[in-house]
């Protein structure tokens, strides 16, 4: 008998009729004699439909009351597909994240899950009864309702799977594994059988958003058996892996890319220490997170300084480094809010020279002017006009033969 942690996404709950065939999936398990816990996410497009009448109430609602409303999506899937299961004949229950307790701290819209408790859910497990919980929510200490961040049921269900030491924890999706890049934008992407963790958190972080990263990080570091499969189709998915020496890893295994990015520049900045400080601080005080950061010296004895930051973030950040700019008596700023960054990731990148110069040689060959580069030891990230999104992953995809790398 085996303890497994199911989490399907909104478009795997996005109908009355899907809910009714996850719970047949999830019924099928049951009378295998396995003990399930189900995470669900709300019915797709709900999040977004919550956020959209807050904006109408309000323009900038509080974070509190933004979490008290977009919890609710998770609320009414859990209801829903207990429901359905009952209708089948199989015992089960639901529970919001509060009634669990999945404590978290109160950072709303964003908050980490710090403890859950396990006692109701191992109780019911022995009962002979499925689990159902509501992704992306939690509570913080003083009773306050908090959500996870979007994408926040993945966390949910990897977090549970690790306080409960799950054998496995399977993420149903509308894609039946990671591929080598999101297969919207390449058609001729290849469904990976493994990846690392450490790709795999990569890729979240540079903007695959298959996974939330949060979600990789507790995998990685409780040891939870991490699975992405298809709700619609049978198949052994994409297990993440720790790194497998007897493998022969691809130089690259994937392309991530981020359409949130924006720009911005200010030139002529007297070269004096503390100058990085001075610029960055105020954006950090805002609360404005920054992502790449180039600072190119001039050979007139000031300096260029480029960062990028989320596109929600751009207005706020050129009003500030206009302030920084008049109080340094720098030259002027320039901002771009149509930039997308385009990022290689693999393991195999430590062991091999030259793939820089491929990635930069393949965009000059399709005319694709960089405007940022940034590295670490397993990715290359550059910065390109938005319109250039999709003609740069395919052409990467093509240079680096990831359509020819086998499942
Ligand atoms: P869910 O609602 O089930 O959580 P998401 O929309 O959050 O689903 O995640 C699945 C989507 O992630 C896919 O439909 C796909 O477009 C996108 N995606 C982005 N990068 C990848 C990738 N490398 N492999 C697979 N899917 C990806
Ligand atoms: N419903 C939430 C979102 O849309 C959480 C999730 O689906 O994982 O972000
Ligand atoms: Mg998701």
């Amino acid at each position: 008998m085996a303890l497994l942690v199911y989490k399907f996404g909104g478009t795997s709950v996005g109908s009355t009729e899907r809910i009714r065939a996850v719970a047949d999936k999830v019924k099928k398990a049951h009378d295998l004699g396995d003990q399930i816990v189900v995470v669900l996410s709300a019915m797709s497009g709900e999040t977004n439909r919550l956020i959209a009448l807050a904006k109408d109430m309000q323009e900038i609602p509080t974070e509190r009351e933004m979490d008290v409303l977009i919890s609710t999506g998770e609320q009414v899937t859990v209801a829903l597909l207990t429901m359905a299961l009952h209708a089948l004949g199989c015992e089960a229950i639901s529970y919001t994240g509060a009634q669990v307790k999945i404590l978290t701290d109160s950072s709303f819209t964003k908050a980490r899950i710090r403890e859950i408790e396990d006692a109701k859910l191992r109780a019911d497990l022995n009962d002979g009864k499925v689990v159902v919980v509501a992704g992306f929510q939690g509570i913080d200490e003083l009773g306050n309702i908090t959500t996870l961040g979007r994408g926040g049921s993945d966390t949910t269900a990897v977090a549970i799977a690790a306080a409960l030491k799950a054998d496995e924890c399977h993420i149903y999706t509308d894609v039946d594994g990671v591929y080598t890049t999101d297969p919207r934008v390449e058609p001729k992407a290849r469904r990976l059988d493994h990846i690392t963790f450490e790709e795999m958190l990569e890729m979240a972080s540079l903007g695959s958003k298959v996974l939330q990263i949060r979600s990789v990080e507790f995998a990685g570091k409780y040891n939870v058996a991490l699975r992405v499969l298809s709700s619609f189709k049978e198949g052994c998915g994409t297990l993440i892996t720790y790194e497998d020496t007897q493998m022969e890893s691809a130089l690259i295994s994937g392309i991530a890319f981020n359409r949130d990015e924006a720009k911005l520049t200010i030139t002529g900045v007297p070269d004096l220490p503390g100058v990085a400080f001075k610029i960055l601080g105020p954006i950090a005080d805002a609360n404005i997170e920054v992502d790449m950061i180039v600072q190119n010296i001039a050979d007139d004895a000031t300096t260029d300084f480029t960062f990028t930051v989320h596109r929600n973030d751009y207005q706020r950040a050129l009003g500030l480094l206009e302030q920084t700019c008049a109080d340094l008596g720098a030259r002027k700023v320039t901002g771009d809010d149509t930039i997308v960054k385009v990022s290689i990731v693999g393991v195999g990148m430590r062991s091999h020279a030259g793939i820089a110069s491929t990635m930069f040689k393949t965009l000059a060959e399709e005319g694709i002017n960089i405007r940022m580069i940034g590295t670490s030891e397993i990715k290359i990230s550059v910065v390109v006009d938005e319109k250039y999104l999709e003609l740069a992953v395919r052409a990467l995809h093509a240079a680096f033969e990831l359509d020819k790398i086998k499942a």
